[in-house]
């Protein structure tokens, strides 16, 4: 039996039915269908066996594959089947994203919906489940980490509440061991430990994932050498995996059967192997070539920037001349952010690099385009309410979002989150909402329904379940739809 488990919440132990934008679902609260159906449809059960999970998310999979190289005895379970485990376990390892939904998306979704969004709402079921408190009575201890872990700041007292012993901030491989063998030993835990950057994990002390990654994620790098104000990745040293590395990741997802599919993780797949912002066209070409070869199921992005997509446009063809070999399209998020020449400067001097800061809405026109013509699909986020936001910004955003009608796409606008070098700033509320933030939404919602019909079915193209998943969404689109009009919103 393992003396260490770790899981996560119902929203993050789901592979979306194979689709990551679906995940999105999970930031919004309770709405116009029924919890049940809504969970089925964004988020259901990843399959278990025995309730140890087939996939789990990637991050989950690294703590795993650490600890299991430090020779501990390690599960990571399904968080409807934890009980089974728990009686016998000494140390619970939670991998959290958006823990209180004070996230960028569902914050924003909750306060125009003024509910409390489904990931906060399972994160907080998951630690009241009567067979976790009857553990941590019992003297279990709880480690939390993973990207969210900032919102426990926030949260004091449910850290108290719910007797979370250690939230672990940052890159975890170098610290997870000594922190979980401390658990062991029934030592004081340290209540928030920031991993410092001499702690960040050099390549070679990142091991590979041992067990399936959800949706067949699997990381190319880490970090990123944009800068923006507004990030906390920008914290972090940049670092590329040589493509055996991921290569070796992408067979175990394929050796289990869980996918043929690999979502290719970084914060800039265009920057793959460059040490700037300018990519490295022969280090791309080979990464896509290898991984192409390999998977038969097709690959995706995890995010891309406009700026290398506008610089290297040829570059950019080629590679989805090597995609698309084997699928009709792929998908990407990207941050847009703003529309303006003047923010873009303050906020995000090097978004646009090596393109100057006043040149960012045409890198985005030009951009955009371009993975229109090659059959990219981007999720964009905007980010409302920035400190120093001016209306003439806004309306800038406006035209730029009028701009983008024609191209394939989902742009998301979200309320600004202290984080990265603004984490002392305010929160944009909505009360603070004027009336070119309620049409820039507009704007947006109406891209966004010009387009969803295509995107589902591009989503479903060729499943068997096409049919009645398509009509399901588009049933669930439409009613949003008559609520957003009968609301005046379009
Ligand atoms: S927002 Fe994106 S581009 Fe900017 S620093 Fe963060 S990860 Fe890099």
């Amino acid at each position: 039996m393992a003396d260490v488990l770790l899981t996560a919440d119902r929203t993050l132990m789901s592979d979306y039915h194979q689709n990551e934008f679906l995940g999105f679902g999970t930031c919004a609260p309770p709405n116009v269908i029924p919890d049940w159906l809504y969970s089925f449809l964004f988020f259901p059960p990843m399959k278990a066996v025995n309730g140890v999970s087939l996939a789990a998310p990637y991050g989950l999979r690294k703590v795993e594959a650490q600890l299991l190289g430090e020779g501990f005895k390690v599960l990571t379970v399904d968080p409807d089947h934890i009980g089974k485990y728990l009686d016998e376990a000494k140390v619970l390892g939670i991998h959290v994203m958006d823990p209180f939904g004070l996230g960028p998306a569902s914050s924003t979704f909750a306060a125009i919906l003024k509910k409390e969004p489904f990931l906060a709402q399972y994160f907080r079921r998951f630690l009241e489940k009567p067979e976790v408190r009857k553990a941590k009575k019992r003297g279990l201890k709880i480690v939390v980490g993973g990207s969210g872990v900032w919102q426990f700041k926030y949260r004091e007292n449910f850290v108290e509440e719910y007797g979370i012993d250690c939230i672990i901030d940052g890159e975890a491989e170098r610290v997870i061991g000594k922190i979980v063998r401390a658990a062991l030993n029934g030592e004081e835990l340290p209540k928030y430990y920031e991993v410092s950057v001499e702690e960040t994990p050099k390549l070679e002390e990142i091991p590979n994932i041992l067990n399936p990654s959800v949706n067949g994620l699997v990381e190319i790098g880490r970090g990123c050498c944009r800068g923006c104000k507004f990030c906390s990745v920008t914290l972090r040293p940049l670092r590329w995996y040589p493509i055996e590395k991921t290569l070796a990741e992408i067979d175990v997802n394929f050796k289990s059967g869980y996918t043929r599919y690999a979502c290719l993780h970084a914060e800039d797949v265009m920057l793959y192997g460059s040490r700037n912002t300018t990519p490295n066209d022969k280090k791309l070409v080979m990464l896509h070539e290898a991984v192409v070869k390999k998977c038969d199921g097709g690959i995706g992005w995890s995010h891309c920037s406009l700026a290398t997509v506008a610089l290297k446009p040829k570059l950019f063809s080629k590679l989805a001349e090597i995609i698309l070999q084997k699928q009709p399209w792929w998908g990407t998020e990207v941050g847009i952010e703003t529309g303006s020449p003047e923010l873009a400067k303050k906020m995000m001097p090097a978004k646009a690099h090596p393109f100057k800061p006043e040149e960012w809405p045409e890198v985005v026109r030009t951009g955009m385009g371009l993975m229109h013509d090659n059959n990219l699909v981007p999720a964009c986020t905007l980010i409302v309410g920035v400190p120093e936001e001016t209306e003439n910004d806004l309306i800038k955003t406006i035209e730029l979002v009028e701009d983008l009608k024609h191209i394939r796409s989902l742009i998301v606008p979200l309320f600004f989150v202290p984080l990265g070098k603004l984490k002392n700033q305010q929160w944009f509320k909505e009360t603070q909402m004027t009336r070119l933030h309620r049409e820039l939404l507009i704007k947006c919602l109406r891209h966004d329904f010009r387009w969803i019909d295509n995107l589902i079915d591009l989503s479903f193209a060729g499943k068997w379940y096409a049919k009645p998943m398509r009509s399901l969404y588009t049933f669930f689109v439409k009613l949003i739809e008559r609520k957003a009009r009968k609301a005046g919103i379009t």
